[in-house]
């Protein structure tokens, strides 16, 4: 260690006690105007310029060691977790509190330069980092203007509530302090800007104001089962911008069909032998997940035992990297729901196998570190490599896996630009019932946070480039540790690189787009042309590049936004969020998620619908018949009446019934026209149902055209159904019971 940075470590010995103090100002309901105070009498700088490498001179020298023997096993004792981050914080937040008092005191003699992050000192990038530079020649408080920290300076800091944030909240601790604001981490009585939630939506009750970080209903919309759902009715009217998802049933319900399509496909081909990956809806972390390459090999528990899952066509031909499979995991925020405002990580995760990939025979299907590249399963592998590198071992960068394409000569263009799309359907597909949920918990008028969610994409590239959706996570891990065995049978948790570079980035800069007094950052332009090739695409040295508002100070956004920018591309897609919108209009009362029979009738009626060949009598048939079968789907659910997969089947039927001449697609966008025409006529008459309902009907995705001329619109889907005039093929399943999901 040079001597440089043995005086800073000594230097920050001497800061740690007054950092603590300083640390547990945190749990204060009162506002501080700004987040300098006066230096503590020991710290004397260097009368030289000095470079402290802020939080990395602490992790390299102090904090790590410290990280390291104080959170051995954190993973199982979350709740705990606070008390030992906060004492492993009041390190890193005494570097920061201590230099900001240095400014007050160092006058105009020093330069104090303070880099946020190891790789500096490994001779790496600086994404993360943190810059301050005092000039001596200058006083202080022009000197601060340059360093860009002006809008600190300006206001009082945002105020963070991390008290919920549980396995996010070493990254969180780390990002909060790069923006130097303020965290409370057991709460505050006064409201905070922003709440960042580990699990879901309810982590902390009676929000009214401020910012949550989760989506009520995001966990539940995005189980297996329910997503799988989702993107059927999508693949159902747009089978080929949805043939991103693999082929999926829903067990034990579609058994029958399961067996039946297996029969016919081998009947048809007797070479093909297809394989399945079974996976329980609640699982996550590759848990009670098995190939299959026979239906009779399911392994199906009769009555009330039967489980749940989703039984998925295999990618047999994945890319290989060293001859083994990996995967994606992308990170992804939605800033807003009303408007659709989605922002991609140029950075994300690739996580490797630890088992040379063969395709599935079935010699090797219970071969799950060949397989499976979950995280949690590989580390376990004798040959799982931990790195310390962006470009190797068992977890890499997603920069570093493309720049070795693009090496080979992969168009790593069109990569990016059909993970970009990918991603905007995938989101559009869920958003419709999203929505349910959060008009439910917050209903309009009523006071409530609004929200955002970083989500975790985990996507895998076929042997043909082709991404492929394999699920969306909830809560994607924030660990920036990782398990390690020192000594055998004691396993500590160590600092993870990787990570760190990745999620601290996501992190820090979601909370960037979400400051609730930066200007609104401008909404790119809709692009009408050029998606195909026109994206950025994460390459390493694009993390260099720092932020020109800031001063320099922080880099460059590592969030790309893509909704509304790619609009035009995608806007057409939005029909079954209007179908939603009409049943959030006629749900009537607050919080409900569910549409009962008059004002399903109501629905009818006002939308004038019914007519001498489909009477009223039908309308309430209609209901019944899909409600019913709904509710024996969901035996356990306790709310009754027609959810929304219901609403948007009774609605494929009435389009199907009018106009059976379209494709599906074209039958849904004429019915919508027609209804959506009728209520407008009627906005004047209709009054505080259409006032209350305004935010879930909107304008932006009504105007869009649909092309009917276009010939994509007239193939058949696969999985069509709205051909036939008879309902009861439209077998849907019901939503999921409420359910906490885990970390991957
Ligand atoms: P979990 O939530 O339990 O991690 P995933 O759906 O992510 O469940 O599946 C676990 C792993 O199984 C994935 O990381 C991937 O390696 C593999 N996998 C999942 N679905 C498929 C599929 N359809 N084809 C090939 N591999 C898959």
């Amino acid at each position: 260690m040079s001597d440089h940075y043995v005086k800073v470590k000594v230097q920050l010995e001497q800061m740690k006690s007054f950092g603590e103090d300083a640390e547990k100002q945190g749990v204060d309901t009162d506002e501080q105007e700004v987040p300098v105070s006066s230096p503590p009498a020991s710290v004397s700088p260097d009368p030289q310029s000095i470079t402290i490498a802020g939080r990395d001179a602490a992790n390299t020298s102090i904090t790590y060691k410290h990280r390291g023997k104080s959170r051995s096993k954190p993973g199982k004792d979350d709740k705990n977790s606070c008390g030992k981050h906060m004492s492993d914080l009041s390190l890193h937040g005494s570097v920061s509190a201590h230099i900001g008092k240095n400014l007050n005191r160092l006058g105009n003699e020093r330069t104090l330069h303070i880099r946020g992050t190891g790789k500096i000192l490994q001779g790496r990038s600086e994404t993360n980092g943190n810059y301050m530079t005092i000039h001596p020649s200058k006083n202080i408080p022009e000197t601060r203007r340059e360093d860009g920290f002006k809008h600190a300076r300006k206001r009082r800091p945002v105020t963070v509530d991390t008290s919920k944030a549980k396995t996010s909240l070493e990254a969180l601790k780390l990002s909060i302090k790069q923006l130097q604001w303020k965290e409370f981490p057991l709460g505050r009585r006064a409201a905070c800007d922003i709440y960042w939630h580990g699990v879901s939506f309810h982590d902390n009750e009676n929000i009214v104001s401020g910012q949550v970080n989760k989506f009520p209903g995001m966990i539940e919309m995005l189980r297996k089962i329910n997503l799988s759902r989702a993107m059927r009715t999508m693949q159902e009217m747009f089978p080929e911008e949805y043939d991103f998802y693999p082929r999926s049933w829903i067990l034990p319900e579609e058994y029958q069909q399961f067996a039946t399509q297996i029969r016919m496909v081998k009947e048809n081909d007797p070479t093909l032998n297809p394989t399945f990956i079974v996976k329980p809806d609640g699982g996550s972390q590759g848990d009670g997940i098995y190939l299959i390459r026979d239906p009779t090999d399911l392994k199906l528990m009769a009555g009330s035992q039967a489980k749940q899952s989703v039984v998925q066509e295999y990618i047999h031909k994945p890319l290989l990297i060293d001859k083994l499979k990996f995967d994606i995991r992308l990170y992804v925020l939605i800033k807003s729901m009303e408007p659709l405002e989605i922002y991609i990580a140029k950075e994300g995760l690739t996580r490797f196998c630890t088992e040379p990939y063969q395709e599935p025979s079935q010699k090797n299907l219970s071969h799950v570190f060949m397989h499976l590249t979950n995280y949690s399963l590989n580390v376990h592998s004798g040959n799982f490599v931990h790195s310390d590198s962006q470009s190797t071992g068992s977890k890499r960068t997603l920069s570093s896996v493309l720049y070795r394409l693009a090496a080979k000569g992969v168009d790593i263009k069109k990569v990016w630009s059909d993970i970009i799309a990918l991603v905007i359907k995938t989101v559009i597909a869920v958003v419709p019932e999203l929505k349910v949920y959060y008009q439910a918990d917050i209903p309009p008028g009523k006071p409530g946070p609004t929200c955002f969610q970083i989500l975790g994409f985990d996507i895998l590239l076929m042997k043909n480039l082709k991404p492929v959706l394999l699920e969306v996570n909830s809560n994607p891990s924030m660990r920036i540790e990782h398990e390690q065995e020192v000594t055998p049978g004691v396993f500590e948790y160590v600092p993870s690189p990787v990570d760190e570079e990745v999620k601290v980035g996501v992190i820090r800069d979601t909370l960037r787009l979400m400051d609730p007094g930066h200007k609104k950052p401008s909404i790119s332009q809709p692009k009408a042309g050029g998606f195909e090739h026109g994206e950025e695409i994460p390459m390493e040295a694009e993390s260099q590049d720092r932020n020109p508002d800031d001063g320099g100070a922080l880099p460059s956004l590592c969030l790309k936004q893509v909704y509304p920018k790619y609009t035009k591309q995608f806007n057409y897609l939005r029909l079954v969020e209007r179908i939603a919108a009409l049943f959030i209009r006629f749900l009537g009362v607050k919080g409900n998620m569910r549409l009962g029979p008059t004002a399903f009738r109501t629905f009818i009626r006002t939308c004038k619908l019914s007519n001498s060949n489909f009477t009223m009598a039908s309308v309430d048939i209609l209901y019944i018949d899909i409600t019913r079968r709904w509710s024996g789907a969901m035996p356990d659910s306790r709310e009754a009446g027609m959810g929304l997969q219901a609403f948007v089947e009774s609605f494929f039927y009435l389009a199907g019934r009018r106009f059976k001449s379209l494709p599906l697609r074209g039958q849904a966008a004429s019915l919508l026209e027609l209804c959506e025409a009728q209520l407008e006529s009627q906005s004047g008459v209709e009054d505080r149902r259409s006032v209350s309902c305004s935010r879930a009907l909107p304008r932006a995705i009504k105007t869009q055209t649909l092309g009917l001329t276009n010939p994509q619109l007239c193939s058949p889907a696969p999985l069509r159904r709205a051909a036939s005039q008879d309902y009861r093929l439209h077998q849907r399943l019901k939503p999921r019971t409420l359910r906490a999901n885990v970390e991957n």
